[in-house]
């Protein structure tokens, strides 16, 4: 079987090599973003792997199906940028991957405890041989209340990780589950934005989530809550961001995610000009950290997303379908 596996990244090709070998297939590579220009690439694979860049619309589908493809896989978790009623009528098959949820839980403990302790500060002054601790106090985590806004599986895998800590921990999900009950009180989001000193977001974004923080929530919660953002950077308005840590209602604020951010993460772009005025103006603050959209990024994480883009598209072919298959 021959597969076509579109923006491999370098840190993906041993992964892809084992597989091919285990298998005894072929997978041909290419860094590029799947679109109708390297198209044929594709002509004489059934299968064709991608990760999130590309638009893989009816148009696409159709010029892949022409060239014999019967089988895709997205290398990521989210597929919104597959149109999966076209990819059914056209008979191709679609899957997903799935990693474990504790590479982004680990990174978003890290992210609160760098906001509570005015790391990003402490760091800068280290660079110039600035060893004072002046402005930077943090406080115990058992002494505060930590808010999770969605208990899937990032959300219960954060309150795992904080159990050891000794601090509150509270909960908002529109679906509650066991798991999570036994270890967090399940609050209205009201009472989440009064009561915590810390609040984490783990929801998906979706038309009922999209800026569900804006400002009337911020001005809700807590004087100087942290706010920590490590699911996707349109949950909550920028706009409402930057008032927040102008007025300093926000005392810190821990973003991996953020809106626009696609075309600046994952690129180097020192040299070029970026146009990207909201992004820019909350990464200069002491109190804000910014990452690049970095919490899945573990070898675990990418070894499981090779994975199942590869095992995928094969289960898919000898079997018809595979535990991470996708319907329209
Ligand atoms: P999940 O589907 O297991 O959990 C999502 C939870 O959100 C569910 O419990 C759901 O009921 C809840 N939810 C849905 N709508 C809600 C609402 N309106 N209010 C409150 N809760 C709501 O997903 P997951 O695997 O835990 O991932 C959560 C999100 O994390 C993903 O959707 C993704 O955007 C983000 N993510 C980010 C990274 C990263 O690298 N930063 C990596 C993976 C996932």
């Amino acid at each position: 079987m021959k597969i076509m596996a579109f923006e491999v990244r370098a840190d993906e090709e041993e992964y892809l090599d084992a597989l091919a070998k285990e298998h005894g297939i072929e997978i041909i590579r290419s860094s590029a973003v799947p679109g109708p220009d390297n198209a044929d690439l594709t002509e004489g694979c059934e299968g064709v792997s991608f990760l999130g860049q590309g638009l893989i619309d009816r148009a696409l589908l159709e010029q892949y199906h022409r060239n014999g493809v019967r089988f895709l896989s997205t290398r990521t978790i989210g597929y919104n940028h597959i149109d999966l009623a076209a990819a059914e009528e056209l008979g191709i098959k679609v899957c997903n991957a799935n990693y474990a949820p504790n590479g982004v839980a680990d990174f978003t403990v890290m992210m609160i405890l760098m906001c509570l302790r005015n790391y990003k500060q402490a760091f800068w002054r280290g660079y110039v041989n600035d060893f004072s601790l002046q402005g930077l106090m943090g406080r115990n985590m058992n002494s505060l209340t930590v808010g999770v806004m969605g208990t899937g599986r990032i959300g219960r895998q954060v309150l795992k990780n904080l159990s050891g800590f000794g601090c509150r921990m509270i909960a908002y999900d529109v679906y509650q589950n066991e798991e999570a009950a036994a270890i967090a009180e399940y609050v209205s989001m009201e009472e989440l934005f009064a009561q915590s000193d810390i609040i984490t977001l783990h929801m998906p974004l979706i038309p009922e989530t999209f800026h569900i923080i804006g400002h009337k929530e911020i001005a809700a919660m807590k004087d100087g809550v942290i706010l920590v953002n490590c699911a996707r950077g349109e949950l909550i308005d920028t706009k409402a961001l930057v008032e927040g840590i102008e007025t300093e209602k926000i005392g810190a604020l821990g973003m991996d995610t953020a809106e626009g951010e696609e075309g600046i993460i994952h690129r180097d772009r020192r040299t070029d000009i970026i146009a990207n005025r909201d992004w820019f103006y909350l990464h200069q603050f002491r109190n804000v950290i910014m990452t690049q959209h970095m919490a899945f990024y573990t070898a675990e994480a990418i070894e499981s997303m090779v994975k199942c883009g590869i095992e995928g598209i094969l289960s898919m072919k000898e079997t018809g379908t595979c535990p991470t298959m996708l319907k329209a």
